[in-house]
């Protein structure tokens, strides 16, 4: 039986919904994070996605920066007691570092997916030539 053919998909467009990259349909999440064992339309398996640390890089130099950086401003420009920081400061860096977390580890999967992207490995064809095997 040929396997089923899938539209080509937009690796931000599945992240942006939390898709699977080959169909478009399935959930790619079981949870807020974690990813599901497999996508429950097409069945494909998501044991290659290993974006690993990329999602937290991605938020810290998108969104914690300038989050920190208005705590920063704030304190210098009005020097306010510090219970304004807790009720300003505090949610905006906790929601800024935490709600984009999804959309990257999504669109990383999805690239990772897309790109058949896998971990390098060293080709040695000296190493081939010299076993018969
Ligand atoms: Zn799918």
């Amino acid at each position: 039986m040929p396997e089923p053919s899938y539209a080509a998909q937009s690796a931000i467009g599945v992240a942006v919904r939390s898709r699977c990259p080959r169909c478009g349909r399935g959930r790619l999440f079981n949870g807020f994070l974690k990813l599901a064992p497999r996508c429950d339309v097409c069945g494909l398996d998501y044991s290659f996605a290993d974006p690993a640390d990329g999602p937290a890089f991605f938020v810290m130099m998108t969104a914690a920066v300038p989050a920190t950086a208005f705590g920063i401003w704030l304190e210098l420009t009005y020097n306010p007691p510090l219970w304004v920081h807790a009720v300003t400061t505090l949610p905006i860096v906790v929601i800024a570092c935490t709600l984009p977390l999804r959309f990257f580890k999504g669109w990383l999967v999805a690239e990772q997916f897309i790109r058949k992207a896998e971990e390098g490995r060293i080709s040695r064809p000296e190493a081939s030539a010299r076993d018969p095997t």
